[in-house]
């Protein structure tokens, strides 16, 4: 299907360099489209971040259409890690679960049977297994079911914007940053036609991507365009812990979530800790909190020094999914923002980048238009 003024852009501003903005940027760029990343800050380092950053679809059952679109994700990672090389950023080591209750573990169980039904791997192990196999600093005990997660991932996000955006502007793309989208200027009949920065320079550009995370709603009313978008914070710690990771893979331990992040250094994440973020609780007590819980689980964690904590405002759509596309109603402006966005961002890259420049839509964003959210 094709909407009604699609036509080839000449050149296109992609505001939001994170996992998403780079994504489309680069696609874009591959091919032979003239791009401009604009950036408020530098890349790679708004949620992006700020992220626990794991790949997975195993986390998305509520509807079968956004599973599809995860296990898309995951898909094009593969392809990403083969066309430019995994480098820092691609780590696809899967993933462990374990619960220490008996109604979360039925759940666990339930949801791996909903998917091995989806051809979706999944093993169940047992705790002694786990430590023999995968993963020896852990403390658990030896009969838990662990299911294990084979095809899922963590990834670097920084590293990986960086990498494609660094690709993006070897073949040409412009790269602004320290510069804040503050108006879009559109033409008689709508498409944009110039974007004024904070630094006071203005860009002739004839269409414009919004991947402004969890700004996006700001973005689109610059074209007077409502997003509605929800609030929920999320709070992560990086530790530095000597001279590896005790852990190689993303976890979710009870209470606590665990991944690598690189040689020395773990990122520690847990829902529970989040929901005391509005309770005003200094972000430095939460870092202790998540290392308190994280040393039960992997006892050398206790002595790790907490590097850095941020809390930060996960992008997510009102009605919890994504919103990509091109909104037939304002030509030229294009939406991709989405909560699961390290999973999503390159699939999310690839579907937009060639609707932008072909008028295409594809089924598989069907569910996830912006226009649903028109009144
Ligand atoms: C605690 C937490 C845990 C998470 N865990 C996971 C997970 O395990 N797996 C997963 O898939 N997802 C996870 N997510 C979600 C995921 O991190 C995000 O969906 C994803 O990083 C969003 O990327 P983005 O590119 O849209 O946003 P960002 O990385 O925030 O990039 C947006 C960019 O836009 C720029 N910007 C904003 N306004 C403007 C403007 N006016 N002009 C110019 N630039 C502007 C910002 O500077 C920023 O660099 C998690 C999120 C949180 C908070």
């Amino acid at each position: 299907m094709t909407y009604g003024s699609a036509r080839r852009p000449n050149r296109v501003a992609v505001i939001g360099v994170g996992i998403i903005g780079a994504g489309v940027g680069w696609n874009l760029s591959l091919q032979g489209a003239d791009v401009v990343f604009i950036d408020a800050g530098l890349p790679g380092e708004g949620v992006t971040n700020w992220s626990f950053s794991w790949v997975n679809a195993s986390n998305k059952t509520v509807r079968r259409s956004y599973f599809d679109l995860n296990v898309a994700g995951m898909a094009t990672y593969r392809e990403l890690a083969a066309a430019i090389g995994p480098d820092s950023w691609w780590y696809p080591n899967g993933h462990l679960r374990w619960a220490d209750d008996p109604a979360a573990e039925a759940k666990f169980l339930k949801t791996a049977e909903l998917l091995a039904g989806w051809d979706y791997r999944v093993e169940v192990c047992t705790g002694a297994e786990v430590r023999r196999r995968f993963e020896p600093a852990l403390t658990l005990p030896d009969d838990v079911p662990v299911l294990f997660y084979p095809d899922e991932a963590w990834v670097h996000g920084r590293h990986l914007v960086s990498r494609l955006v660094g690709l993006a502007v070897a073949s040409g793309a412009e790269l602004r940053t320290g510069a804040a989208v503050r108006d879009i200027v559109v033409r008689p009949g709508g498409r944009p036609e110039t974007v004024a920065l904070s630094d006071g320079s203005r860009l002739g550009v004839d269409a414009v991507v919004n991947a402004a995370g969890p700004h996006a709603s700001h973005v689109a009313e610059l074209v007077a365009r409502r997003l509605p978008m929800r609030r929920e914070a999320g709070v992560v710690a990086r530790l530095t812990c000597g001279q590896r990771a005790p852990v190689h893979r993303a976890l979710h331990a009870p209470h606590i979530e665990i991944r690598p992040d690189g040689a020395g250094s773990v990122v520690l994440h847990s829902r529970e800790i989040d929901a005391l973020i509005d309770t005003g609780q200094d972000p430095a007590e939460l870092a202790q909190m998540l290392r308190d819980s994280a040393r039960h689980v992997v006892p050398e964690l206790g002595n790790a020094r907490i590097a850095q904590t941020r809390v930060s405002n996960r992008p997510i759509p009102a009605d919890g999914f994504p919103s990509v596309g091109a909104l037939p109603s304002v030509p030229g402006y294009y939406e991709a923002v989405s909560h699961s966005g390290i999973t999503l961002g390159p699939v999310i890259g690839r579907l937009l980048a060639a609707e932008i420049l072909s008028g295409k839509r594809d089924e598989m964003l069907a569910d996830f238009r912006p226009e649903r959210f028109s009144p």
